[in-house]
């Protein structure tokens, strides 16, 4: 190994963060972070127990009228702050994450740029929150519309992208006035800890913003959820524990935002420039090691270009070097636990049991860590489990079709809708898609769409509620009206 994880963590906290103050787990209690490229503990962490959890919210709703009472220029400014010191981090928080989560620091670090970008786009946005007045149509009345802080919220956040899934929820709660409990994830709560420092060094006032990591979700974040000083739940993650965070939040008539489950089409038509489906789909597919709920999930090629693309696909996947996203040659990391890797060992063994051909990869990598390869698999069944499942890995499963309709049939299948993708060079169809797919995301040509400036999220299964663009800021405030006389 040619890294020291010791080295790599000093000075990162392993402690709660709560109210401004770093501490113990109540029952004194810690879990291991282990680094997935061996499978070795790099850290111990405070395990939070339920009652961190009410005094993370405690503190939290301490803090919520002070801090929705600061005006817009103030919070902007500290956004502001808090984006040039996590930029000035990149190579820091870039290597905690490699450690972590396991993806290549320089793709670890492409994600600290994006994640750092909803603090500038926040920032930005801070001031431009508005209402508005109208007269009644009767002329009956003068109606003043304004918007105010929704309240105190909890961020429940996934391992895959350990520092921008907590920054596009914390930054436009942090504009609109409200204050926080960040629940990371329990395989990578170092990146929110290390995140939460910058908070506080940027000047943070005390209890705006709480992490909580803890290795058992449900018993600290449940009571939480059924706390009436609570007001808003947003949480990225997997569709079941979605529903049954929705059904939580019902009990108490949270605002919730959900970004579930994705299950991503890509389509490649007749009239595709195969070079720019090739590039779309290795960036689409192998983004974050496949584990990103916008991956191209089901290749759907049409059938006069499907040998080609899965054949030139398949010899760029086998060229690329495996390895710990420690190590600087390092182009796919390891999957994050033994667990995910055993999912898609068992979709892939089902994919070839019902007929479909391996061209590169195909089994998991024996030795230390969580290693699996590239892997194209051609002639798969259009229904089987692999094209309806979420993968979560580096397999590229690909089919054939034949009219749009049918693809389009193919595609709105599924009961996610998150992202899709499309090659093609007929405009007429492009407009015909965005009309026609189940898709909150549409890439057309391209691989990868996420940007702090658009508004991210899904249909159907795939969740609830926008993250980013003009539309993020909007599910963190309320609209209150004023009936006036006239
Ligand atoms: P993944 O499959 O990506 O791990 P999960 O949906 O299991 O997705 O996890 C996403 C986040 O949800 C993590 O922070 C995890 O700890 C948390 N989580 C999982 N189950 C629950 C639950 N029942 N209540 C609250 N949080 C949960």
């Amino acid at each position: 190994m040619s890294y020291d994880p010791a080295a790599i963590l000093e000075g990162v906290p392993t402690g709660l963060f709560i109210g401004g103050q770093w501490r113990a787990a109540a029952g004194g209690a810690t879990f291991a972070v282990t680094d997935p490229a061996t499978g070795m503990e790099v850290a111990a962490v405070a395990d939070a127990a339920p009652d961190d959890g009410m005094a993370a919210l405690s503190a939290a709703a301490g803090a919520q009228a002070a801090w929705a009472a600061t005006s817009p220029r103030e919070r902007a400014e500290l956004l502001r702050t808090a984006f040039e010191a996590t930029i000035a981090q990149r190579e820091r928080l870039a290597t905690i994450m490699a450690l972590e989560m396991g993806k290549p620091v320089a793709e670890a670090a492409g994600e600290v740029t994006y994640a750092a970008e909803f603090l500038r786009w926040f920032a930005e946005e801070a001031s431009r929150v508005s209402g508005r007045f109208q007269q009644a149509p009767e002329g009956t009345l003068r109606i003043l519309v304004s918007k105010r802080a929704v309240g105190p919220c909890l961020f429940i956040t996934p391992w895959n992208f350990p520092l921008a899934m907590a920054t596009r929820k914390i930054a436009p709660a942090l504009a609109a006035g409200c204050t926080v409990v960040l629940k990371p994830a329990e395989a990578t709560p170092l990146t929110s800890l290390a995140f939460a420092q910058i908070l506080a060094e940027a000047g943070l006032p005390d209890g705006v913003v709480n992490v909580i990591p803890t290795s058992d979700a449900q018993p600290v974040t449940g009571p939480i959820i059924q706390d009436r000083r609570l007001r808003k739940l947003s949480f990225t993650g997997s569709t079941a524990v979605g529903k049954a965070l929705l059904g939580e939040a019902s009990q108490n008539v949270l605002r919730t935002s959900m970004e579930l489950g994705g299950c991503a089409p890509f389509l490649v038509f007749e009239d595709a420039d195969l070079d720019v489906a090739l590039q779309a789909a290795r960036a689409a597919k192998l983004r974050n090691i496949g584990e990103a709920c916008t991956a191209a999930n089901s290749f759907y090629v049409h059938e006069s270009l499907a040998e080609e693309f899965a054949e030139r696909l398949a010899a760029e996947f086998a060229a690329l070097t495996v390895g710990p996203g420690l190590e600087p040659a390092s182009e796919i990391g390891p999957i994050i636990s033994e667990q995910q890797r055993e999912r898609i060992v068992d979709l892939v063994h089902g994919a070839t049991d019902d007929g479909a051909r391996v061209l590169t990869g195909g089994e998991p990598i024996a030795g230390p860590g969580y290693f699996y390869p590239p892997t194209v698999l051609a002639e798969v069944a259009p229904g089987s489990e692999i094209m309806r499942e979420e993968v979560f890995g580096p397999v590229a499963p690909v089919t054939t079709f034949r009219e749009e309709d049918e693809v389009i049939a193919l595609a709105n299948a599924s009961e996610m809708g998150l992202a899709g993708y499309v090659i093609t060079r007929d405009l007429e169809r492009v407009l015909r898609l965005t009309e026609r797919l189940e898709v909150g995301m549409l890439g057309v040509n391209v691989g990868v769409l996420s940007n702090a400036a658009a508004p991210f999220g899904g249909v159907k299964h795939s969740g609830l509620g926008r993250e980013g663009g003009a539309e993020g800021i909007e599910e963190f405030l309320e609209t209150v009206y004023t009936a006036l006389p006239a």
